[in-house]
């Protein structure tokens, strides 16, 4: 009997502290000499401020305040803490009771998840690039918000997956900025970027001054800064980047075909540099480890490398005799086992993703640094495994049209 009145009262207990009052002097407490941890501060500061304007009322944003001193334990307070794990582990946990609020990450990043699942809970969306969609107005007391949830815990390991933005080969490097902050307010872990965008590798070498060619308003100067600003803007948010994509083909270049064919994929008798290459010749396989070491030296700081066949042909492997006695996913396996072994030598803790269907059948062994990719991004299902691409920013989807529709859409400039 007790339990069961203990169990009414709690749950009394939460459905009184639904409520989160914009009103109060909220002061959000945060470690010193942690930045991630101040950055996600300042931007819930910047969020609750927004929805203080919009009920009317003229009150500073809640204060930063560094370090252990608490001064009044019945004055409304946040705790922003991060366990200072590696950014592997994203998980988060938070919630909300009258006068004090908690978000724990289990790192940066998690923090980061963290601070925008809360504000996705109030009501907050970013469903493009420089769109931002405000929480439902409470018409009777426009100061109170009610989050759809008082607690969310979401630990890496179990309900979390790791999830990835690759950028389109082509996406313009001008919008790279506000992508990467939606990116960031939809509790993206990762930014992938093409092998083929190489300017961006020597940005993070590039000196704090402007480049003199963007006065001019020089293209490469642009694309050098937009560069400079991926690194600094993954940094300030604990983002990681990978690179890769549908790059697999990238080893084994394309005007090699005048000088060695064999190494090209066979089709209908005749070989083609069209998609792919052959992957059982001995000649591909070394120069697939050659050009893979060079580009897993020229970029140290990465972990994670994607090697995907073409894109839409990403079953169209060689029909040579020798190439004939593996299966589609097989000659894939041969493929990129080559690059795993590269990476293997240069960077052990690397490792690299390749594609295959989840019905694909082969009997090669995979080295230990591979992991699958069962669907690709812009594919369906795949969101569900953590893959979003640019491209949904550029084909509009029923869904979005929706939204802009809604009458409570604003539009706001990207922030910071
Ligand atoms: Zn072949």
């Amino acid at each position: 009997m007790d339990s069961v009145i203990r169990k009414r009262g709690d749950d009394l207990h939460w459905m009184k502290l639904l409520h989160f009052d914009v009103s109060k002097e909220w002061v959000i407490h945060i470690p010193i000499g942690m930045p991630v941890v101040k950055k996600s501060a300042e931007d819930l500061s910047h969020y609750m401020k927004l929805l203080s304007n919009r009920a009317g009322l003229s009150i500073k944003p809640p204060r930063i305040q560094a370090g252990d001193t608490v001064p009044d334990q019945r004055a409304p307070r946040i705790f922003l803490l991060s366990e200072g794990n590696s950014q592997e582990q994203t998980g988060f946990f938070w919630h909300i009771e009258q006068n004090r609020i908690e978000i724990f990450g289990e790192s940066d990043r998690g923090l980061c998840n963290g601070v925008f699942d809360f504000l996705t809970a109030l009501g907050f969306r970013w469903p493009e690039p420089d769109q931002e969609i405000l929480p439902p107005v409470n018409r009777l007391k426009p100061q109170e918000y009610l989050p759809q949830e008082t607690y969310r815990y979401h630990h890496a390991e179990g309900h979390t997956i790791r999830r990835r933005l690759l950028f389109a080969r082509n996406h313009p490097s001008a919008t790279w900025k506000s992508v990467i902050l939606w990116a960031v307010r939809n509790q993206i872990d990762t930014l992938v970027f093409s092998l083929y965008v190489r300017r961006l590798l020597k940005e993070k070498r590039q000196p704090e001054t402007a480049h003199p060619l963007v006065q001019l308003g020089h293209k490469i100067a642009r694309c050098y800064h937009s560069g400079k600003e991926v690194f600094d803007l993954a940094e300030k948010y604990a983002l990681a980047i990978e690179r890769g994509g549908w790059d697999l083909s990238l080893l084994v270049p394309r005007g090699y075909f005048w000088f060695n064919r064999e190494i090209f994929r066979m089709d209908s008798g005749k070989r083609n540099n069209q998609n792919n290459f052959c992957p059982t010749s001995p000649d591909t396989l070394n120069l697939i480890r050659r050009k893979a070491e060079k580009i897993f030296r020229a970029c140290p700081n990465t972990l994670v490398y994607h090697l995907w066949p073409d894109q839409g042909y990403e079953r169209a492997w060689c029909s040579c005799p020798t190439c004939r006695a593996f299966t589609l996913e097989e000659q894939g396996r041969i493929a990129v086992n080559a690059a795993a072994d590269a990476l293997a030598r240069i960077n052990p803790k690397g490792r690299i993703s390749f594609y295959e269907r989840s019905s694909g059948r082969g009997d090669i062994v995979l080295r230990p640094n591979l992991f699958k990719v069962s669907h690709l991004p812009g594919e369906v299902g795949a969101e569900t495994e953590g893959w979003f691409s640019t491209t949904r920013f550029t084909k509009p989807t029923v869904t979005s049209r929706l939204q802009r529709l809604k009458p409570r859409t604003k539009t706001l400039r990207p922030w910071p």
